[in-house]
């Protein structure tokens, strides 16, 4: 089988690279380096079954040839981190409604099956957990841009749906919750690798606001093994679906944990959101998954531990010491 993945090479997208070449399968990634990074594969560049092209998915003739001559698509290629879309809104929106039109667009015309990355902001600020796919979604308002990233990748499932249900195109809608592991990098606001980057280091550990809001983080190859068993469950075709850990911990005891874990002797610091990202910037309290629906239809159920993701990252820095300065 030919498989492409928009934002190959990413943090998500070179692990699923990575499963898929083992499982003998021919990939072809697209991703245009914006936050993605060529060292994330460079372990994968002599495989005789793994092609690259660094480009933009909104080069429609290069997305062309290559929706046509694959036989599914997973479309990992977006804006990421919190950090990324508060200081450039306008690439954010850009990025991900115009590509993921175009991505659906393009499988349309070939008929391909696409599974859609979406994420767990765009359950936005509720507080009703365990978010269910159908919950209600509660934003705040178009003038503070952290909201912009739920409602275009809100947006993005809106549009996946339609196709599903007006052009009987097979769409599958994967909606991450906080995901980490090796590779992901601390520069576009994700708190594990900013945290365990600064402990190794010796320097103060940032928590934001109070630290008593609460995230559940999944294993990065938890969620490459459930992307798969949605892409080949027929069942799936046409839903939306939560994946994460429903494990949640408060980001100042996920703070206590990287300190004892790395045996660091950096201070942990506080710090206001409004110095952190801008003024009246709104964070999420709390963000848990419903996981029961995954777990019925692709007998998803994430294996690996807070400790040992924590362990893996911490390792993986130790090993990338370049990535920790
Ligand atoms: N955070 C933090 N210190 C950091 C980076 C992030 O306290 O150096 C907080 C952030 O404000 C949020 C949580 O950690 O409440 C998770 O942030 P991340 O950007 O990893 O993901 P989010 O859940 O915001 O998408």
């Amino acid at each position: 089988m030919k498989v492409l993945i928009t934002g190959g090479a990413g943090f998500i997208g070179s692990h699923l690279a990575e499963t898929l070449l083992k499982k003998g399968e021919e990939v072809y990634c697209i991703d245009d380096l914006s936050t993605g990074r060529l060292q994330n594969v460079q372990h994968l560049r002599h495989h005789p079954q793994f092609h690259l092209a660094v480009e933009t998915i909104l080069n429609e003739s290069v997305m062309d040839r290559l929706v046509s001559e694959c036989d599914v698509i997973y479309h990992l290629a977006a804006a990421v981190g919190v950090e990324l879309i508060v200081k450039s809104p306008v690439e954010t929106i850009q990025r991900n409604i115009l590509g993921t039109d175009v991505v659906l667009r393009l499988a349309n015309r070939y008929l391909r099956k696409v599974l859609i990355a979406s994420t767990s902001e765009v359950y936005g600020k509720s507080e009703a957990v365990p978010f269910g796919e159908d919950d209600d979604r509660v934003l705040g308002p178009t003038t503070k841009s952290r909201w912009s990233y739920s409602s275009s990748k809100a947006i993005d499932e809106f549009l996946a749906l339609a196709y599903h249900k007006e052009k009987n195109l097979e769409t599958v809608i994967m909606r991450l919750f906080n995901t980490v592991g090796p590779r992901q990098t601390g520069r576009y606001g994700m708190v594990i690798p900013r945290l365990v980057q600064q402990a190794l280091r010796g320097d103060p550990l940032t928590v934001y606001g109070d630290g008593g809001q609460v995230r559940c983080f999944t294993f990065v190859e938890d969620v490459v093994d459930a992307a798969i068993r949605l892409m080949e469950t027929p069942a799936a075709v046409g839903q939306v679906f939560n994946i994460g850990n429903n494990q949640g911990i408060t980001i100042a005891e996920l703070a206590e944990k990287i300190k004892a874990l790395t045996g660091s002797q950096s201070e942990i610091v506080y710090i206001p959101y409004e110095q952190a990202y801008e003024e009246g910037f709104e964070d999420m309290r709390i963000r848990i998954p419903d996981l029961s629906k995954a777990k019925r239809v692709i007998g998803y159920e994430p294996k690996t531990k807070l400790d040992q993701i924590l362990v893996r990252v911490i390792d993986h820095f130790r090993n990338h010491e370049q990535e920790t300065r």
